[in-house]
């Protein structure tokens, strides 16, 4: 038998597939190779060379050929790649798949990674003498008359000048060269003098470097955990290495590349979904290269080689942002941890709001807690007080005791941020006459009413309708909108307040790429404002003139059936009321509630988050729920309902015995989603390694099974949501 390569391809298959070498040419593991796959052509990763075929020679096929002379993914990002498809029961393929931009999966050479340079030509600059040239050309012309200018600068400068460039290169006019990169961009400004707490945290983390230490970095917001992260950056650049930061958002990301190039002198890597194809891939390379010793980026980044490492920081922890919800269903905290081990560097998580996870590996001993627990500047936290709505009079949802208080603060020629983690202008329409409400046909869930664009839309499947006249079911005009959104929040709030900027901060508002910046660039820092907005508020933009924040409607986490929801909740409320108060002026927050008498909410506004956060451990510990036990969710859909059944049934009878807990089949928290009956099966154990035991099989005769083909199904290991 012929030895032969074992590939990954992007399938959402179990398995890899043999390949015998392509003629005269031998591919490394790690490096791509074209493969003939189906009926057409396949870029695949080599993980194994010499192995036995698993098939049979006459039915093996030939490697056509060899993308890359030495290996794209080396050894660590392999190996890390492997155990991740493993742990997450993900598809070999996608796993590979998800290391790897998407413009590094295609059948084309590497993108160069030095930096654009345009020139004039001798010919260019007779013509920009002569005049010969209008419009978009003129002004690259005109551009470029000055000197050279790199891709970069023109992006800056030029908006559309690609175009152009295209017209000139064709008539001779501008020349592009490449010139090698560099990050380098301006002399450092100096940190500030840093806290004792900061000093204490930075060096006990430095005193680890070159080895593997997890630490979780505990601070409260606004207590300088980025200066930590930058002061430990700093010094890993200056030992010659790279460093990685990972955050939740990309809404977080200029703001903190221009914070990196202030302290730093350097621009960062970035890598997040909003960036073009190219940039992606060249960022990628870069830091495969060594060119680059910075990446800063989202979830995905987690997969950058980083074949001279010195630390790893992943910034707001907590944040679920960082667990992929579809296809490979990664975490990058866990996976950024493993490459730390892997790697022998440090690992910095940080929060002001630590994961029930994190702060249960602090107990156990595998993680070191590192505290920052005052605000440099010493301007006291804000206090939270709450505002117990049964005894007020409401006006669209907000209290006298709230109005008044905004009103002092823009009074005071402050701002005020109003919290509504709901879209739109009322998640229900409502019939006054009969009690009919809008529904969405697909989902069978309230439709969301949305005002300004006259429409009645689905948050769960973008179902769109109008807004009808009258009542379908009884015909009277009696439809009027039951409970508030942003939207409502933002009329009700002009209306008070017409001599005050109303801006309000939510997806719809934020749709187009850096609105959000723009939004906020637009808030002026001497003057009053009102913000009102979703969970995208929460995080990032210091506002230094905010002194007031007002959180309404939270109660909807109180009664979730989600065990994380109040974990969910207390991160909630302890971000945004970190939004006030930020610089000189002391903040103030009021959350109004149904519910004061709560406990997790009298827990945690008496005692904080950590007390809050201890509680709700002892509780899961108490239930056996995760930290302390280890879940797996099957997950499947299909427009038939029996479909479903039957395929969930199989799959528990499929199921090894003993030390596992099932519950289910059942349905899904959400029963109907876009026309789609939704199923699930949850497994619980205490020990992890049971768990994944039972599992491996169990995940290969799933994919077996001919009911598995009339439903889509899914494994989701360590679920953050149950829906
Ligand atoms: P966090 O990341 O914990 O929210 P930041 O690092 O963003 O906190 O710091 C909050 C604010 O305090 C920032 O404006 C930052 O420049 C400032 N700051 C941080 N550390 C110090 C310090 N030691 N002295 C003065 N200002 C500081
Ligand atoms: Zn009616
Ligand atoms: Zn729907």
């Amino acid at each position: 038998m012929p030895a032969a390569l074992r590939v990954a391809l992007p399938v959402p298959l179990p398995t890899l597939f043999d390949y015998l070498p392509a003629e005269g040419s031998m591919a490394a593991v790690g490096s791509r190779v074209l493969v003939p796959f189906g009926r057409g052509k396949s870029v695949g990763i080599v993980t194994a060379i010499d192995v036995e075929p698993s098939i049979g020679g006459h039915r093996l096929k030939r490697v056509l050929r060899v993308l890359d002379d030495a290996p794209l993914l080396d050894a660590e990002l392999m190996k890390t790649l492997a155990w991740s498809a493993d742990y997450w029961l993900g598809a070999p393929g996608e796993a590979y798949a998800n290391a790897l931009p998407l413009a590094l999966r295609e059948d084309k050479p590497l993108p160069a990674t030095g930096e654009e340079l345009w020139t004039l030509t001798a010919g260019g600059q007779s013509a920009r003498d002569a005049g010969s040239r209008r419009g978009g050309s003129r002004r690259l012309l005109d551009a470029l008359a000055a000197g050279s200018c790199t891709a970069a600068d023109l992006d800056l400068a030029l908006p559309d000048w690609r175009s152009a460039a295209r017209r000139l290169l064709d008539a001779g006019l501008v020349e592009r060269s490449e010139r090698p990169y560099t990050a380098v961009v301006a002399p450092p400004v100096p940190a500030p003098e840093l806290t004792p707490e900061q000093k204490e945290a930075i060096e006990t983390i430095a005193a680890s470097f070159g080895r593997f230490a997890p630490f979780l970095l505990d601070g409260i917001t606004g207590s300088g955990k980025t200066e930590v992260y930058l002061a430990l950056i700093e010094q890993v650049l200056a030992r010659g290495q790279q460093a990685l930061l990972l955050i939740p958002e990309i809404g977080l990301a200029p703001q903190t590349v221009r914070r990196l190039r202030e302290r730093l002198g350097i621009t960062a890597e970035v890598l997040h979904s909003n960036l073009a194809e190219g940039d992606r891939a060249r960022a990628w390379l870069r830091m495969r290269s060594g060119e680059a010793t910075l990446m800063l980026g989202t979830r995905s980044a987690v997969f950058t080689p980083l074949p001279n490492v010195g630390l790893i920081v992943v910034d707001e922890e907590h944040d679920s942002a960082y667990k992929q919800q579809e296809g490979f269903r990664y975490h990058a905290r866990d996976l950024a941890l493993l490459r730390a081990r892997e790697l022998n560097v440090p690992v910095v998580l940080g929060s002001a709001t630590p994961s029930l996870e994190s702060l249960a590996n602090v107990q156990a001993g595998r993680y070191r807690a590192l505290h920052l627990r005052a605000r440099p500047g010493a301007i006291r936290s804000p206090q939270v007080q709450i505002v117990d709505m049964r005894t007020q009079r409401l006006e669209h949802g907000l209290s006298p005791t709230l109005l008044g208080a905004v009103a002092e603060t823009v009074a005071r020629g402050e701002q005020v941020l109003v919290f509504r983690n709901r879209r739109g202008y009322a998640p229900v329409l409502l019939c006054h006459q009969c009690g009919w409400h809008a529904q969405c046909p697909r989902c069978e869930h309230p439709l969301t009413l949305h005002y300004a664009r006259a429409q009645l839309i689905c948050h769960h499947c973008d179902y769109h309708a109008r807004v009808p006249d009258a009542c379908p079911a009884c015909g009277a005009k009696d439809l009027k909108p039951q409970g508030q959104g942003t939207e409502r929040l933002e009329e009700a709030l002009a209306a008070q307040f017409p001599q005050v900027p109303v801006l309000r901060i939510d997806r719809e508002t934020t749709r187009r790429r850096d609105a959000f910046e723009q939004l906020l660039d637009g808030l002026r820092e001497d003057a009053p404002a009102i913000l009102v907005g979703t969970q995208m508020l929460a995080k990032g933009h210091d506002l230094p003139n905010l002194t007031l924040v007002a959180i309404v409607g939270v109660d909807e986490g109180l009664h979730s059936i989600d065990f994380r929801a109040g974990e969910r909740l207390a991160q909630l409320v302890v971000q945004v009321a970190g939004r006030a108060g930020r610089a000189r002026k002391p903040g103030r927050v009021l959350l109004q509630t149904h519910h004061p008498e709560h406990p997790l909410l009298r827990g945690l506004l008496a005692q904080g988050y950590a007390a809050a956060a201890r509680e709700l451990l002892a509780e899961r510990k108490l239930s056996m729920l995760p930290p302390y036990s280890h879940q797996v969710l099957l997950r499947a859909e299909a427009h038939q309902r029996d479909h479903v059944e039957t395929f969930l049934h199989e799959a528990r009878a499929a199921l090894p015995d003993g030390g596992i807990q099932i519950a289910g089949p059942m349905p899904a928290p959400m029963p109907l989603r876009a026309g789609k009956h939704r199923g699930q099966l949850l497994l619980e154990a205490e020990s992890r390694a049971t768990l994944h035991n039972a599992l491996r099989s169990w995940h290969r005769e799933l994919a077996a099974m001919p009911s598995g083909r009339r439903v889509r199904w899914s494994l989701d290991v360590d679920p953050v949501d149950l829906y």
